[in-house]
């Protein structure tokens, strides 16, 4: 499943070559082995992992870019305890140095740490321990600002450097911009090779961090992102039914991950509380985590899920980073993330077990977090991108993440483990032309009468829940709720409709306005086609009943679809409440 590549036309190595450090006939290579299973009690490598260990014990300079839980860590943590002298760590983050240092303590590896909050007496000791010759710890992690500020940690290194006790440099998420001084370490110690370990670099950025690092052509492997263990899921909701969405959450934790853990993400710390509060009223060990809880709460917590005491942690995902547990069976988004990226991330800190991955998709959530990332750079664009992965039933959700990560993953590849791919069959391709057209005329109508359209009004006014005078002026849809967002997001991502933002200092606003494409519908040959889910028979009038269960298991798939061809279904679509064992 995974795969290397090497950085581009200038790189030294070949695949061919680069496939040579896969060996175990290395000087070397009986130590690494050992200290594997004796000090950190792992039996195999994973995938590139004893390829990055051996190039960079040959001494040469490594960027290792691997998605996010798949132990880039060891990379250099192994090496260091194999190599005299010590290994210099950066790391932007405190928390995870912290999280660090406590693993390596676990496991009897000698490591400090050095940050704005050490006291001078810890400082001194950790420098005095550098230019030790019985060097007594393996690992040093400093902050890039240490670096940077500190000239008297520069000069012990310069000290260390010249006693050979400067084995090497890791530099971990090296994509982060506020490495710009460390361009000084590979200048000032040529001789020591650097790893820079990322899992978010497109080939430019890495370009830029080479640039940044000032190391020239170091060689570059790349593991895929595509994380075939996962599936991943969609599942569309009903703006007005969150209610739907926590029932649907519950009833899977209870059957499908029974004593199973795993993360459901929200977009607050105010659902945090909620939907653990809801997950608890329905007998699930569940509990909320998030950033503003006091720290004795927090760490009762941790240690409760680390020891699976708590099955389900409700993180609000600025949080979940702190939350890494790999044995998690299911992440379950209860509110669509920011970004493609951000939800590769979420979805996937967790080993190579299968799991699931599954997004609730609710309309009035693109203008939830709209709004919130308006003021970022290309915010919109990635919201946009992350409902489009949601919205799609076209294309293989991972072929939907892979162009994201400059990689072209193959819808064969993904062996049904996606929902588009499993279910392709019940989806049809609609003409939506005469929806579009509807939808456009309100539109106008609102900006000729000069009134802003929120898209909740939107909905209901072609749903006909208008004042009885706009009734008159427009034609309503027959379309149910669901299918009606369906389609205004569809021209939203399309460009007929467009994003129109209002600012006060304590709100943003969200509304609807025509967009560059909206006039295309005037000329009566334009046609528009979406692929929708929809019943064998091919109405769609309750396509997305069978969305709102989980149907990886054929016999509840069975259940739906005989529910589906009663009239009782169809006639409403709003609920059904199914439970099976
Ligand atoms: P990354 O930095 O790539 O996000 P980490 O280095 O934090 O990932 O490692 C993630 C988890 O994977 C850790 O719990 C680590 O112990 C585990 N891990 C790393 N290498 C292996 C391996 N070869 N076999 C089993 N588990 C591993
Ligand atoms: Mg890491
Ligand atoms: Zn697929």
């Amino acid at each position: 499943s995974s795969s290397s590549k090497s950085s581009g036309p200038d790189s030294v190595m070949s695949e061919q070559n680069l496939k040579l450090y896969d060996g175990t006939d290395f000087p070397w290579s009986k130590d690494i082995e050992q200290h594997l299973k004796d000090s950190f009690h792992l039996s195999k490598f994973r995938l590139l992992q004893l390829r990055a260990i051996n190039l960079t014990m040959s001494g040469k300079d490594l960027f290792l870019v691997m998605p996010t839980g798949r132990g880039k860590s060891l990379c250099y943590q192994l090496p260091a305890v194999c190599s005299k002298g010590f290994t210099l760590v950066i790391t932007p983050l405190v928390s995870l140095m912290e999280d660090q240092m406590m693993y390596l303590k676990s496991i009897n590896v000698s490591a400090v740490l050095m940050n704005a909050s050490s006291s001078k007496e810890h400082t001194k000791t950790v420098m005095a321990g550098m230019t030790d010759m019985k060097a007594p710890f393996k690992l040093v992690y400093v902050t890039p600002e240490k670096i940077a500020k500190s000239k008297l940690l520069m000069s012990r290194l310069e000290k260390a450097y010249n006693a050979c006790l400067l084995s090497r440099i890791a530099v971990d998420e090296v994509h982060c911009c506020n490495y710009k001084l460390l361009g000084i370490l590979k200048r000032q110690f040529p001789k020591v090779p650097l790893l820079g370990l990322t899992a978010t670099a497109t080939s430019s950025v890495l370009k830029d961090c080479e640039k940044i690092l000032c190391v020239p052509q170091p060689i570059t492997i790349t593991a895929s992102f595509n994380r075939t263990n996962l599936y991943y899921e969609v599942v569309r909701i009903k703006d007005s039914d969150s209610n739907v969405s926590l029932s649907d959450i519950a009833s899977l934790i209870t059957s499908r991950y029974k004593d199973q853990s795993g993360i459901v993400y929200v977009f607050s710390q105010k659902d945090a509380e909620l939907v653990s509060a809801e997950l608890q009223k329905r007998d699930i060990h569940a509990y909320p985590y998030h950033a503003n809880m006091n720290p004795e709460d927090k760490s009762r917590i941790h240690r409760k899920w680390a020891s699976n005491k708590i099955k389900v942690v409700v993180a609000t995902v600025a949080f979940g980073m702190g939350i890494d547990k790999f044995d998690v069976r299911f992440v379950i988004h209860h509110t669509i993330s920011k970004s493609i990226e951000n939800y590769y991330q979420e979805s996937g800190r967790r080993d190579d077990n299968p799991a699931d991955c599954i997004v609730y998709f609710a309309f009035s959530d693109i203008f939830r977090i709209s709004t919130m990332v308006v003021m970022e750079n290309v915010g919109q664009q990635k919201l946009l991108q992350m409902v489009d992965y949601c919205q799609n039933v076209d294309r293989c959700r991972r072929s939907l993440m892979a162009v994201h990560f400059d990689e072209v993953w193959d819808d064969k590849g993904c062996n049904q483990m996606c929902d588009n791919c499993r279910y392709a069959k019940d989806y049809s391709n609609v003409d939506i032309t005469q929806h579009a057209r509807q939808v456009v005329q309100i539109v106008e109508l609102a900006s000729s009468m000069d009134e802003k359209l929120t898209p909740l009004k939107l909905v209901e006014t072609w749903m006909g829940k208008g004042p009885a005078k706009r009734r008159k002026m427009i034609q309503t849809t027959t379309l149910s709720r669901l299918e009606a967002e369906t389609v205004i997001v569809q021209l939203l991502l399309q460009g007929y409709l467009s994003e129109d933002f209002s600012f006060t200092p304590y709100t943003t606003y969200f509304y609807m306005k025509l967009g560059r494409k909206a006039s295309f519908l005037k000329n009566q040959s334009h046609t528009l086609r979406m692929k929708m889910r929809t019943k064998e028979t091919g109405t769609a009038k309750c396509f997305f009943v069978s969305s709102l269960y989980y149907m990886s298991d054929p016999k509840v798939k069975t259940v739906v679809n005989n529910l589906q061809s009663t009239s009782a279904v169809k006639a409403n679509d709003d609920k059904i409440d199914i439970t099976f064992e």
